[in-house]
């Protein structure tokens, strides 16, 4: 099958929408006519090199869209249906899946590449050439093939152009609060980096009855964030982040979120944590970056301790059923966290907004 798409063809290069070419679906493959897919800073990652990828390749990782086609073998959805896109399959039954952790999945090992078990591509130019289908997905296409155990099925009477942030942003925030650091009531907290990852950290700790909210980062966006429930805001790039922690806190806080994945951030949010605090590191950090920089001693002394989460540290099986079910009980949100739409071809003014912290999240309509 044809589709336009936006595909990058080096490093630091812009978009460009051209007509690629898609496999038809295999036996276990399902065929998607893509509805909108987020612009998340992931997709950024793998354009300025902080991920290790092969172009050319087509991005876009937070994906929503309705069946076309399925393979014989296809069971969990069938044509017609609306479904989210997994950015990490599930296979079910490597020692991952069977432990209730399918964000983990072996199938992760190709997630860059998002080549088959054979080795194979799904996605070609007009020429032939492979292009790398960036997390299974490729949601910058108007029409996708990616593996049936990365099919999510929604409801039918969603409407889809509201809700693709549950395919990665709202997992990934709220499961780090209530999977991996699980926030009790009353409990103090940090978040530093106001993506659309951050501001769901912000919806999970509020889930989670946080008592004090420090939200910090180096563009304003401290209406946002107290629209959002922080309580305090730090201008992060004035002010020293863990000196106004102790400030507003006396004493450090209890947990602490990195969601940008940068080395200093990673090592501040520690340091603004006292003892017995659980930092956790939502933002993926550059793959050259091999360590960050702790004070060792207090780790121990203080009890403190410090680790990653994937995708909300749960199977997105799990988890995105539970996000949609709460933003239908309107617990959660997820329309409004898109600031605003783009068409596909406005995709290079999409990330340039991105950067600019221009958006919460901001996301590419097909239509
Ligand atoms: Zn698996
Ligand atoms: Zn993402």
């Amino acid at each position: 099958m044809i589709s336009r798409a936006a595909v990058i063809h080096g490093l630091n290069q812009p978009f460009v929408i051209e007509e690629v070419e898609w496999d038809d679906p295999r036996e276990d493959e399902v065929a998607v006519r893509v509805a909108a897919c987020g612009v998340c800073y992931s997709d950024y990652h793998a354009v300025n090199g902080d991920y290790p990828m092969t172009y050319p390749a087509v991005l876009g990782h937070e994906g929503v869209g309705i069946v076309e086609q399925v393979g014989e073998k296809v069971t969990r959805v069938k044509p017609g249906d609306k479904i989210v896109m997994s950015w990490m399959p599930s296979c079910g039954h490597c020692p991952s899946c069977v432990s209730g952790q399918g964000q983990l999945c072996d199938r992760g090992a190709r997630l860059l590449s998002g080549e088959r078990d054979d080795g194979s591509n799904r996605l070609k130019g007009r020429k032939g050439q492979n292009i790398t289908q960036f997390s299974f997905l490729s949601g910058f296409s108007e029409y996708v093939v990616i593996p049936e155990d990365g099919c999510i099925p929604l409801d039918s009477d969603i409407d889809l152009i509201k809700v693709p942030v549950v395919g990665c942003r709202a997992p990934t925030g709220i499961g780090a609060v209530i999977n991996t650091a699980q926030v009790e009531p009353g409990s103090t907290a940090l978040v530093v980096g106001l993506g659309g990852v951050g501001f769901n950290v912000i919806q999970g700790l509020k889930l989670a009855g946080a008592h004090l909210i420090i939200a910090a980062d180096i563009v304003d966006k401290k209406q946002w964030a107290m629209d959002w429930g922080a309580t305090h805001y730090i201008d992060s790039s004035r002010k020293d982040i863990v000196e106004e922690v102790v400030k507003i806190t006396g004493i450090g806080v209890d947990y602490a979120f990195d969601a940008i994945g940068r080395g200093d951030v990673q090592s501040a949010c520690v340091a603004a944590t006292h003892k017995g605090g659980r930092t956790v590191w939502v933002g993926v950090a550059p793959h050259t970056q091999k360590s960050v920089d702790l004070d060792a001693m207090n780790m121990t002394l203080y009890q403190k301790t410090a680790g990653g989460t994937c995708y909300g540290g749960a199977s997105p099986f799990e988890m995105v059923p539970q996000i949609m079910r709460l933003y239908r009980s309107g617990i959660v949100k997820l329309d409004q966290l898109i600031t605003k739409y783009y068409s596909l071809d406005q995709i290079n003014d999409a990330f340039a907004d991105m950067l600019a912290g221009k958006n919460i999240s901001g996301c590419i309509r097909m239509d």
